[in-house]
């Protein structure tokens, strides 16, 4: 049957008004199929919003199981392609590290399962106390971990029923956009409405202010330097802020020194020294300093002396004194040959001795290359892990076996995250029986950041009734 012109012009205009509106909502930084990604604010809080009602309201705790499981399943796969994206965009760590970061938060973050009721009852009758989601979570995130942030962000936020948009580092976009379309490709494929994770896709700071201080944001979770949880704790809203850290790393005399050496090196070059938790400077009584080096040396340290110590420090430092980002979480290798020293790859740690003022331990460098300050004993290395530490009240760690000196620099260094006789990645489960979190509140007081952590605390009473004894 032949189509009259008539026809033909009205089929022509439709299939322009359509083009018309998939351009449009590109142009707005939208992808009209994938919905996991947006350049507006509003457009993605909008979403977000109704997104979160479906989850919250329409999937049982059961269904939330099932797809928070299937999710980590599915994420698996994927674990390679993201660490090598990651390096890829942002230029910093190393993939194998990556791969196994990635892996970690697909494995250790907890899901819903992690929820309990809290239930007191009494001559009155019977009181509860549940966790409840915040609604839209506006989640701010790292250049130094990005997928694997975006990943373990992603699960503990919807485990509590939460919707999550992210503001993806300007220089992690890229791998950012990509672990959210892979969320969302999963959750969909589930029936779960589009929009319950997403992302901007242009990451300006101004889009990052907009978006902590939208109306319908109930939540910030700020994972960065000091200027992101700053922004954050200015939004007006309840923040999460995971801020820096400096972490001193104590060897005392009574540690065993070959396990110290190793496990200083494996934290400390970890991804290239990036997470914020990693070994940024070793403090070692000097009685046990020259063994302990010899071990680090047999190990994957390489070390620095004289002339060439100089030449490091106008490289990796800014003449401000700042870390030179050129430098942040590139390989020890590739920061000896710039310095005119080649070595083999095996060399993860570059270690240069150096006196507690010195740049390399004041600031936080993010790279592998870790200064060793002598001290005459335990008392006098643990003023000084205080001092260098700053207050940010982040992460220190010891090698020993003299408890009394294990429980006093515990307590006296308040920070979040205490390690003992292990690399400090094993305090976010990496070899240690504890839950990962790559958002690890310091400065706003959660700690380590799971499925709780996103919610916030409802109480519900009633009264003469239900107390069974
Ligand atoms: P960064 O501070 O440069 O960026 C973090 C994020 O904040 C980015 O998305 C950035 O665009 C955004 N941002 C920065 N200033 C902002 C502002 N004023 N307003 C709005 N958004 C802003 O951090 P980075 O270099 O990617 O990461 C390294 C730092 O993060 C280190 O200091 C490290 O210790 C810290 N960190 C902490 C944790 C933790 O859990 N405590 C985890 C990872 C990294």
């Amino acid at each position: 049957m032949a189509l009259r012109e008539q026809d033909i012009k009205q089929i022509v205009a439709k299939v322009l008004e359509e083009l018309k509106d998939q351009v449009g909502s590109l142009e707005k930084g939208r992808t009209s199929q994938a919905s996991y990604c947006y350049g507006d604010v509003d457009d993605a809080v909008e979403m977000a919003v109704k997104a979160q009602k479906i989850w919250q309201w329409e999937y049982s705790l059961e269904d939330k199981k099932k797809i928070v499981d299937g999710l980590k399943k599915f994420l698996l796969d994927y674990v390679e392609e993201l660490a090598v994206l990651a390096v890829e965009d942002t230029g910093m760590g190393r993939v194998d590290d990556k791969i196994a970061k990635n892996r970690l938060a697909v494995e250790k973050t907890p899901g819903p399962e992690f929820f309990t009721t809290k239930a007191t009852s009494g001559d009155n009758g019977l009181v509860l106390e549940e966790l409840s989601p915040f609604g839209v979570i506006a989640s701010i995130t790292p250049s130094t971990n990005p997928t694997a942030s975006v990943i373990n962000n992603a699960i503990c936020m919807i485990s509590g029923g939460n919707a999550v948009v992210f503001a993806p580092h300007p220089s992690a976009v890229k791998c950012s956009l990509r672990s959210c379309e892979l969320i969302n490709q999963y959750l969909t494929s589930q029936g779960v409405p589009a929009g319950l994770v997403s992302s901007l896709s242009i990451a300006t700071l101004e889009n990052a202010r907009k978006l902590m201080t939208h109306k319908d944001v109930r939540l910030v979770s700020a994972t960065g330097g000091p200027g992101v949880v700053k922004a954050a704790l200015s939004s007006g809203k309840p923040a999460i802020g995971a801020g820096p850290g400096n972490p001193p790393v104590i060897v005392d005399e009574t540690a065993h020194l070959e396990k110290a050496a190793k496990d200083v090196i494996a934290g400390c070059s970890f991804d290239n020294n990036l997470p914020c938790i990693a070994e940024k400077e070793l403090i070692v009584v000097n009685c046990v300093a020259d063994q302990l080096k010899r071990y680090m040396l047999e190990n994957g340290a390489f070390e620095l002396k004289g002339g060439d110590v100089g030449k490091l420090k106008k490289l990796v430092l800014t003449e401000d004194g700042k870390p030179n980002k050129d430098y942040v979480g590139k390989d020890a290798v590739r920061i000896l040959a710039d310095i005119g020293i080649k070595v083999p790859e095996s060399v993860r740690v570059i270690l240069v001795e150096a006196e507690e003022q010195d740049l390399l331990v004041q600031e936080e460098m993010l790279m592998p290359v870790l200064p060793m300050v002598r001290v005459s004993d335990f008392e006098d290395g643990l003023m000084m892990a205080l001092r260098v530490e700053h207050g940010f009240r982040h992460s220190a760690a010891i090698h020993s076996t003299n408890i009394d000196n294990m429980s006093r620099m515990a307590r006296a260094m308040e920070t979040t995250i205490f390690t003992k006789n292990a690399p400090s990645f094993a305090s976010i489960g990496f070899g240690g029986d504890c839950p990962t979190a790559f958002t690890i509140a310091t400065t706003t007081g959660q700690g380590p950041t799971t499925p709780l952590s996103f919610c916030r605390v409802r109480r519900c009473l009633l009264h003469g009734a239900f107390r069974i004894v």
